[in-house]
């Protein structure tokens, strides 16, 4: 097996954590086996009492699912990944792991409204305090701490708008305090942004988007230290069973095969898109960190090695001018996922964010005539046609 330490981000993607079997298999195993068996009595105690290494029951070791796992680790520079069932399983095994009754939490207004809901009707059953602040105004993470505060939770870029946290700066104000800043990095992915050599404690994943890059399956991550990641976190995980299956986990490695080529190839077409919109008389305002007029150009430059394939643009119009535009595409697939080959569009204000009262709305900054596009990697000329026939 390669040294993680020895090769380059595209050599590891490839082939970091794949061993190969007598059967001199040249590509990666799937193991569809609920359990393992023993050599001897002997062998079965050592495995579980941890003495000695070694799969036992697919709950929490299977083969597969460790390739994906030390690879997507390898990725992010990190000591340790767990692969979860979907995106949330990941999100839900930080908060499992890290928290208990009593603590409290400051998170980015923000993040995903799935995240917001685990927050504020579960989380808070379990007696954690959660604390919503802009990502974006340092000022109000430092005023939200309170003795009693563990973690700091963000997204960044975050969703429709593409705001950018301060990834360095807020792992110093978490440190400072004693807390752990957890990142979602799903927007970025490893391959265009690593919030562990920014200060980052936790990085979470939907294997979901990106890193399986073509819409095939749900999966998630947790990504950090052994200390972290590998106790409490895994602890949670192979106790409460939200598992990535060894088939999604072949899929997601062969997704990682090809990410930074996707990545860059998804920055690329948005970075053309995001122009030619910022052109139309139509269109009020793009957002997209690729863009000289995005206010944290400077910090996405920074802390990204490119912008991503996630933009959105307001419409003068408002919701009538943004239904007829999304109605009009002959091609773009309307759904709220994102982070396929396939280009998707979608409406924030009366879907992803349409629970939202008119006032966090306007917080938030989605307004009417608000359209976000995860751009895929058709040609660029053909996704301009279809949206340019309902501008
Ligand atoms: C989709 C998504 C999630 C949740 O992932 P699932 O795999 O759908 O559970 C979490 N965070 C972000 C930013 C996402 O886009």
């Amino acid at each position: 097996m390669i040294d993680p330490n020895e090769y380059g981000f595209s050599t590891l993607a490839i082939r970091a954590g794949h061993e190969r079997t007598n059967e001199g298999e040249h590509g990666e195993p799937i193991f569809p086996t609920s359990s393992f068996v023993f050599d001897s009595a002997e062998q079965a105690a050592a495995r579980f009492s941890g003495e000695e290494p070694g799969n036992i029951y697919a709950r929490f070791t299977n083969p597969t699912v460790r390739i994906f796992e030390q690879r997507l680790a390898a990725l992010e520079g990190a000591e340790r990944a767990v692969a979860t069932s979907s995106g949330m399983a990941a999100i839900l095994a930080t908060c499992m792991g890290v928290l208990k009754a009593g603590d409290h939490v400051v998170v980015s207004r923000s993040v995903f409204g799935t995240t917001v809901v685990l927050f504020n009707q579960f989380m808070v059953k379990f007696g954690v305090e959660v604390t919503y602040v802009a990502l974006t105004e340092l000022d109000q993470w430092e005023q939200a701490i309170q003795p009693n505060t563990k973690l700091l939770f963000l997204e960044t870029p975050a969703n429709p708008l593409t705001q950018i946290g301060d990834i360095r700066a807020l792992a110093d104000l978490a440190h400072q305090h004693g807390a752990l800043l957890a990142v979602d990095n799903v927007f970025c992915t490893p391959a265009l942004q690593q919030p562990l050599a920014l200060g980052a404690d936790i990085v979470t994943h939907s294997a979901t988007k990106y890193l399986d890059g073509q819409g095939r399956a749900v999966g998630g991550a947790v990504v950090g230290s052994e200390a972290i990641v590998g106790a409490d976190i895994y602890g949670f995980l192979r106790t409460a069973g939200p598992t990535m299956s060894p088939f999604s986990a072949w899929i997601f490695l062969k997704g990682l095969e090809t990410l930074k080529l996707r990545m860059e190839a998804h920055t690329q077409n948005a970075t053309m898109m995001a122009e030619w919109l910022e052109q139309q008389p139509e269109v009020s305002k793009v957002h997209y960190p690729g863009l000289e007029s995005h206010p944290q150009y400077d910090l996405a430059a920074s802390q990204q090695r490119g912008a991503g394939g996630i933009l959105s643009f307001e419409l003068q119009g408002g919701k009538e001018a943004a239904w007829r535009l999304i109605n009009a595409t002959e091609m773009v697939s309307i759904t709220a996922n994102l982070g396929d080959t396939k280009t998707t569009i979608t409406h924030p204000a009366t879907t992803t964010h349409g629970r939202l009262s008119p006032e966090d709305k306007a917080l938030s900054g989605i307004t009417d005539g608000l359209i976000r596009v995860a751009v895929g990697l058709e040609e660029v000329e053909d996704l301009k046609r279809d949206l340019n026939r309902g501008l």
